[in-house]
This record gives structure tokens, sequence and C-alpha cells, in this order.
């Protein structure tokens, strides 16, 4: 699963409490999905979990029946789920219990559906369920709306530079007739996961963040100095030390040869986890046995990372 479906799964955990919000995220649900008129409420979507959550939404909080449609796309083999609103009276009421007409040319936001600091969040929310995507963190830090009209964008891209005071400052770029609004940066994306309910996702980002750092500044530093690893240090971070210590003094050729590549490729990649380590062994391994010689590791630093 992509650290896009994962995150959307993680906000589709999300308990709405209160029906002002349930009803904000289900209007980001299907406002940004290219069809919201008489004649087409639709969007397509990857994961069931949002398909699930928008049929749901929209059945309490407009009493409108919500068909979902699943499609295998030939290439990648990915299932797409078409979730669209069935019958004109059902689109129209719908349409209508958000202040929208049947026909509007220049789709905005309108503003008197959000009109508390939680419906804002509860509506971002929505947004992103339907027409985000987040970068994996081993890749970048990208957070990505692709949003089906110009002006629609620009309102999203309004309320998002002053959502929950996080000091967000979206940019906007025109890709393939689509309009990108996009958050960069480590923190700006953290802040905003957060924001919007992915803790885990947030957390994994700036993890993955910290462990980068941390070998970019070993890779710079000429004398490593053992003393003060901080003790709260993850394993990922007292493997790189480990290996950074190697590498100083013995060599990493030093090391018994079955663990050798594994270091060479923990040092390269300090954001894997320890199952996608194992998957891009050239002899793949179970997460445990990565475990057991990431360990290993560690302990031969220590008894033979001394010059
Ligand atoms: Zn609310």
């Amino acid at each position: 699963m992509s650290f896009s479906s994962e995150t959307k799964a993680e906000l589709c955990r999300v308990e709405t409490e209160r029906s002002c919000c349930q009803r904000a995220e289900c209007y980001g649900l299907f406002l940004f999905g290219g069809g919201f008129s008489a004649a087409d409420v639709s969007f397509l979507t990857e994961s069931a979990p949002v398909a699930r959550r928008a049929a749901q939404e929209a059945a309490v909080v407009a009493g409108v029946f919500v068909e979902t449609v699943s499609a295998i796309v030939r290439r990648g083999g990915k299932t797409t789920f078409s979730v669209s609103i069935r019958g004109e009276n059902q689109r129209l009421h719908f349409l209508h219990c958000f202040a929208h007409h049947s026909q509007e040319w220049n789709l905005r936001i309108h503003e008197e559906n959000l009109q508390t600091e939680c419906c804002v969040q509860a509506f971002l929310r929505g947004a992103f369920l339907c027409c985000g995507t987040v970068t994996a963190p081993e890749k970048g830090y990208d957070l990505e709306f692709s949003v089906p009209y110009m002006k629609l964008a620009g309102d999203l891209s309004a309320l998002l530079s002053r959502a929950g005071g996080l000091g967000l400052q979206p940019g906007m770029v025109n890709r393939k007739g689509r309009f990108i609004v996009y958050v960069k940066g480590g923190e700006s994306v953290a802040d905003l996961l957060t924001y919007l309910g992915a803790k885990n996702a947030s957390m994994e980002l700036m993890q993955a963040k910290m462990l980068k750092e941390m070998r970019n500044n070993l890779n710079r530093r000429n004398n490593f100095e053992t003393a003060n690893i901080d003790k709260t240090a993850s394993a990922a971070a007292r493997q790189l030390l480990a290996i950074e210590r190697i590498m100083g003094t013995v060599g990493l050729d030093a090391l018994p040869e079955e663990l050798r590549e594994i270091a060479a490729l923990r040092w390269e990649n300090p954001e894997l986890s320890l199952r996608e380590l194992g998957e891009h062994l050239s002899q793949p391994l179970s997460r445990s046995g990565v475990n057991h010689r990431l360990r290993r590791i560690v302990e031969f630093a220590e008894h033979n990372g001394d010059s």
C-alpha cells in the first residue's frame, strides 16, 4: 500500500463527532471530484475506505443514496472506485444541502458551509480524501490536491493558508488541465497531516526526516564522537551510528559477508522499515531476519569499532 493510501485509510478512521463537521467533510469529499452539478455528482478513488466513507456521509448528511462501482484498471492492476449520486432529484437535493445550484460555471467553495474552525479542518480532510496525494517520505515531502477548476483551486489555497494557524504557504501549478495546490517541506506536510487527523502518517514522515538528516550529518563529520548517544534514539538511529562507526574504523569489508549488504543498504536508506529493507536485499529476508542481522551489526560495532 502506498503512503498516500495508508494516510487516507488512517483519515477514514477519524471519528467526526459533531454533525457540522461530518457535513463539512462530506462537502469536501464531493466538491473536488470533477462532477458537482445536477447532471453529475461523482468522483473516482483508489481507496476503498474513502468510497465507503463518502457513501456513508452522503446518506447521513443529505439522505441520498450513493452508488459505488469498482473496476480494475488494467495498467498496474489497481482497483478504482467510482462514487456517484444517482438520480437528478437526489443530486439537486444534495447540491441544495450545500447552498449550490444545479449548474455553476465557476465552482467555488461556499464558506457558509464552514462556519467554525472545526469544520474547516473536516472540510480539508474531505478534500484530501477526494483529490489529495502525499509523497512517500523516502522520496520527498510533498502533499498535493489535484483540483478540477482554477477558482476552486484558488479558494482551496486561500483556505489552506489560514488553516489552523499552521502558517502554510501553498503553491499552485497547472498540470495536464488540473490545478495542483501543493504544500512542500517536511515540517509543513507533517503539520498538515496532523491537522487533518493523520497522526501516524505525520510521525512516520518526521521519523524518516530525522533519520535522513542524521545520516547526512554523520556523512559530513570527520571525527565521530561515540559519547552521548541519546538513550531515546530509535533503533534505526542506533544502527546508523553503528554503521558509521564501522565505516570510520575497520571498514564495512570487515563485517561478516552476510552483514555487508544490509549495512550498506541501511546506510543508504535510513527511512526504510525492516520489512522494506528485507525486500530490497538481493536475497530477500523476513522482518525478523533483518532485525537479527542489524542487531549483529550494532554488536559488531561495539566490539570492533574502536580504532
Ligand atoms: Zn464542525
